[in-house]
């Protein structure tokens, strides 16, 4: 197993104090983002036999268990000694599921935080759409998540759990990962590269089916270039010129587009993947054809691929969503400049679970 250096999960995560024979201790941190190596060597150190750490792994990641009691292969007493020691698993709060198939979870975490998650079947695949953080502090004009506000990060094992939920609920292996629910995942590199590697490693998610979703902080992405982790970067632009981009973003008034694009730039050097660009269509804002071409003149000989999302309505702004015929053109002009671009369908409109949608509410 390679592990990059800043990848590296310490064994200080691990809930050593279990093996007190005073009891557990509440605060220790839960088990699941733990590798077979380190899940091996916690056993081993509560004087189990080191097969023991393979049966948990599998327990934890593929039959889904929530706490060590349900693990029926381990002897009754120890059973019980560890009872308390968490694994680290959300509890439902609500679901919805849209007539399109996509399924909308609100998560309850350990401190009753609500979160979201998304489930998208398709006919090959099954996408979760994860949330990195409660709430977001970016505050993006079109986007209902940073509406809201913000609470605070996740941590590893809570980004996972909203994976296997996903998995459980469908009864079906995730193939897909986006980081485009609640939050900037950037904000909160630590536990979502560490997510990423168990994503990979102890769920079984190839890294290249793995997108991290951004509207960018300075240096970071530049530093998950040099995670050297396979994974899809996506871009959040929404906009051609720096003064309409700072106008809808916030943080991109301390971020400039160019300055932005230059570490984009550096990632397609280092890693030799294409960055993939995220580009929302708010009628008559950043829809015309004008846009398409000062978009093209940047992008041009960029190895990267424009998402174009037709606007996801929210109650809090009055923007609007384009018509057909004006997505069409605007992707005709961007064709036309040889730049690759799609049309990204919605999935879960009708059920608020779609881009930019996603909030700790009951709706
Ligand atoms: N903070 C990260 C990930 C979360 S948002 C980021 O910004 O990339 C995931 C995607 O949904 C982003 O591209 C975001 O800009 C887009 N989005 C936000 N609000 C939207 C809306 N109302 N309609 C359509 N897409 C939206």
């Amino acid at each position: 197993m390679s592990v990059t250096p800043q990848l590296q999960i310490s064994n200080s995560n691990l809930p050593k104090e279990a093996a007190s024979p005073t009891g557990t201790n509440r605060a220790v941190p839960p088990l699941l983002g733990a590798s077979k190596a380190e899940l091996t060597e916690w056993v081993q150190q509560q004087q189990q036999p080191a097969y023991r750490g393979q049966q948990l792994h599998q327990w934890i990641y593929q039959k889904g268990a929530r706490s060590l009691c349900e693990i029926s292969v381990f002897p009754k007493q120890w059973r019980t000694t560890v009872a308390e020691v968490p694994i680290g698993r959300s509890t439902l709060h609500h679901r919805t599921q849209a007539p399109d198939g996509t399924v909308k979870f609100l998560l309850r975490l350990a401190d009753n935080q609500i979160i979201e998650t998304v489930g998208i079947p398709t006919e090959k695949r099954l996408t979760v759409c994860v949330s990195s953080q409660v709430g977001c502090p970016m505050a993006c004009d079109f986007c209902a998540t940073g509406k809201g506000g913000f609470s605070r990060n996740l941590a590893r094992h809570e980004i996972i759990d909203q994976v296997l939920t996903v998995q459980e609920d469908f009864q079906q292996r995730v193939s897909n990962v986006v980081f485009m629910g609640m939050g900037e995942p950037l904000l909160n590199p630590e536990a979502v590269l560490d997510a990423v590697q168990s994503l990979n490693q102890d769920v079984g998610i190839g890294q290249r089916s793995i997108t991290v979703s951004t509207v960018g902080v300075p240096g970071r992405i530049r530093r998950l270039a040099q995670s050297k982790l396979q994974v899809t970067l996506a871009v959040s632009l929404h906009a051609s010129n720096q003064a309409l981009r700072a106008q809808l973003i916030p943080s991109a008034r301390q971020y400039p587009l160019a300055a932005l694009l230059q570490e984009c730039r550096e990632y397609v050097a280092v890693t030799g993947r294409r960055v993939s660009f995220e580009y929302i269509l708010l009628a008559g804002v950043n829809d015309l054809p004008a846009h398409a071409l000062e978009l093209a003149q940047h992008l041009r000989g960029f190895q990267s691929h424009v998402n174009l999302i037709p606007y996801n309505p929210i109650s809090e702004v009055d923007y609007q969503r384009p018509d057909p015929d004006r997505i069409k053109a605007f992707m005709d002009a961007l064709k036309q400049q040889h730049i690759a671009a799609s049309v990204r369908r919605s999935r879960g409109l009708e059920k608020d679970a779609a881009c930019g949608q996603l909030r700790a509410s009951r709706t």
